[in-house]
């Protein structure tokens, strides 16, 4: 069974000064069971969220990391600063890749980095609109994460806890989402590829979450599709209310999950 994952990327906002205030909120109203949730504010202020939710059960993560361990890389981060910090980590977002250049191949050797760091690493894919048009959005992003996984072993990536979150470029900030059928479709062929460069095990235990737009209104268009295993979400995770109904929905589908899960196990539960 795989688990129910929601993941707030808080992009450029927040302070140290206001964000620790805001986790609280966040957590507060997101008590519920059976789901990941994690928070990923801006690097000056993953220590303010990781005191505020020390005890809430709330992970954290980096919206991004250096792919070299050390050296003259002026206003870099790298995963050693990141320990005692965060857990997680963002990669290969599509503004990353707008704004900084970050290509497939550069997000491969951050991969490979969170990875050997133990980073769990949350790595973005996704199509620009023209490419939906034409018809090759399955192609683009299948092209995608065949770059960013380029020779990186299964059980590496099986044991680093790779997460795919698919994020259509033309549905981050918009307003407009994808239809939960088209995300689910790229979610089987988001598995489909990672079968081939991987293994059947990883392609079945990798999270793939949705991302673009996503509010606590449209969430269970998505949560709904056995094969999108929660949401990476931007605008609306700075809303503690919007947050809740959020992870209130994602906790439907936890336990939904659960009893599959429990009713599919041999009667008596032997080991
Ligand atoms: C994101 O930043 O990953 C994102 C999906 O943003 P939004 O939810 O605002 O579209």
């Amino acid at each position: 069974m795989r688990p129910v994952v929601i993941a707030a990327n808080w992009k450029m906002h927040t302070t140290p000064a206001d964000a620790g205030e805001l986790a609280v909120a966040i957590a507060g109203a997101t008590r519920q069971p059976g789901v990941i949730r994690v928070i990923c504010p801006p690097y000056l202020s993953l220590d303010a969220v990781r005191r505020a939710v020390a005890d809430e059960g709330i992970e954290v993560g980096a919206q991004n990391v250096h792919h070299e361990a050390s050296g003259a890389f002026t206003g870099e981060v790298s995963a050693a600063m990141l320990a005692g910090l965060a857990t997680w980590v963002i990669l290969g977002h599509s503004e990353r890749r707008r704004d900084a250049g970050e290509t497939d191949a550069l997000v491969n050797r951050k991969l490979a980095r969170a990875l050997a760091s133990g980073l769990r690493p949350i790595v973005c894919v996704g199509e620009q609109l023209a490419d939906r048009d034409a018809g090759t959005a399955e192609a683009v992003v299948a092209d995608q994460v065949r770059g960013c996984l380029a020779g990186l072993d299964a059980e590496t990536l099986l044991a680093g806890g790779l997460v795919i979150a698919y994020e259509p470029v033309w549905a981050i900030g918009t307003g407009r989402t994808a239809s939960g059928a088209d995300a689910a479709a790229m979610s089987a062929a988001i598995r489909s590829v990672l079968a081939q460069v991987g293994s059947p095990a990883l392609a079945e235990a990798t999270p793939v979450l949705y991302g673009g737009s996503v509010t606590a209104a449209n969430v269970g268009e998505f949560l709904i599709e056995p094969s999108i295993d929660g949401a990476l979400v931007g605008g609306a995770s700075l809303k503690p209310d919007e947050m809740a109904g959020i992870v209130a929905r994602a906790a439907v589908t936890a336990t939904a999950r659960a009893v599959v899960d429990a009713a599919s196990r041999p009667a008596g539960g032997g080991a």
